[in-house]
């Protein structure tokens, strides 16, 4: 499973990172990095719930 980002959506409000910090991290100038893109088994949940916390629809997951 992979993580995608619509930087174009992103307003950098961090709720991501709150769910998943090994996977998001807001930078100091708002911006998000994905800090790794493929999700390691085991993390799946966790990270679908960040990407469902997200107000804007800027995360979606690939398989
Ligand atoms: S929750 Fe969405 S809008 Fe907020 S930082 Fe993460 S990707 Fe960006």
């Amino acid at each position: 499973m992979r993580i995608e980002l619509d930087r174009n959506r992103c307003t950098g409000n961090g709720l991501c990172e709150f769910e998943a910090d090994r996977y998001f991290e807001v930078q100091d100038n708002g911006t998000l990095d994905v800090l790794q893109c493929e999700v390691d088994r085991g993390d799946e949940q966790q990270v679908r719930n960040a990407v469902a916390a997200c107000p804007t629809e800027a995360l979606s997951l690939t398989e």
